[in-house]
């Protein structure tokens, strides 16, 4: 694997509105330093305490996303440092987060996870479940979190059309949200979708933040 190769071929290829978070989980120190050399800074992990030990031993210019639901129990331990949280899922979570925020004195960031595959086993919201979190009163008082968008995993299948309505579905949901709750929000512009087998299509769909691994770093060994 050319890690760096890689990443310069992936972002090359990306619109100028389209981010890429480089997933390193289960990745060594060294691997992401050679991402890093070629100027890659957006890193995502999804255990916190792999997260912690990689933000205490890598450069402090990364710019860390934790890219599932972390526990409750565990987000005082990212909430220093972490610059987004891709996969928050109810509104336990997001007082979880605004306290941590108050803690730390920062406004974190994070994205609502919604279920758009067919898969079960995938987590995430319905768009009724987030009508219920965005329209209360409680959501209203979370001055140290910021929902800047919305983020979804597509179902594992070879079935391009299913992956692009799915992409689509999580779109129109976003517009959806954009006008009912966040017109007034600069700070609401993010969908992040797109991995490594179905990022182009993601792309095409509107994605501003893909998140690749395999394709940067090769399989993940367990
Ligand atoms: C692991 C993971 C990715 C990256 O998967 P690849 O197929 O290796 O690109 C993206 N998003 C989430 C939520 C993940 O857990």
């Amino acid at each position: 694997m050319d890690i760096g190769r890689n990443i310069e071929e992936i972002r090359s290829s990306l619109p100028n509105n389209v981010r890429l978070v480089a997933v390193s989980k289960t990745k060594p120190n060294e691997e992401i330093m050679q991402a890093y050399r070629v100027g890659h800074r957006i890193f995502g992990e999804n255990k916190v305490q792999d997260l912690c030990k990689k933000y205490e031993e890598l450069p402090k210019d990364i710019e860390w996303h934790f890219i599932g639901h972390p526990q409750n129990n565990k987000v005082k331990y990212i909430a220093p440092f972490i610059a987004l949280i891709h996969g928050v899922d109810s509104l336990k979570l997001l007082k979880t987060i605004n306290k941590e925020g108050v803690k730390n004195k920062r406004v974190i960031k994070v994205l609502l996870q919604f279920h758009i595959a067919q898969e079960s086993t995938k987590f995430g919201l319905s768009p009724g479940e987030a009508d219920e979190i965005l329209s209360s009163e409680a959501v209203r008082q979370l001055q140290h979190v910021t929902i800047v968008g919305v983020m979804g995993m597509a179902t594992y299948t070879n079935d391009e059309n299913q992956i692009r309505n799915e992409f689509r579905v999580l779109k129109n949901i976003f517009n959806s949200l954009k006008n009912r709750y966040f017109s007034d929000s600069e700070s609401f512009t993010e969908i992040s979708m797109g991995m490594s087998g179905d990022y182009p299509i993601a792309v095409e769909e509107g994605s501003t933040m893909i998140r690749v691994g395999s394709k940067i770093f090769g399989a993940r060994n367990y």
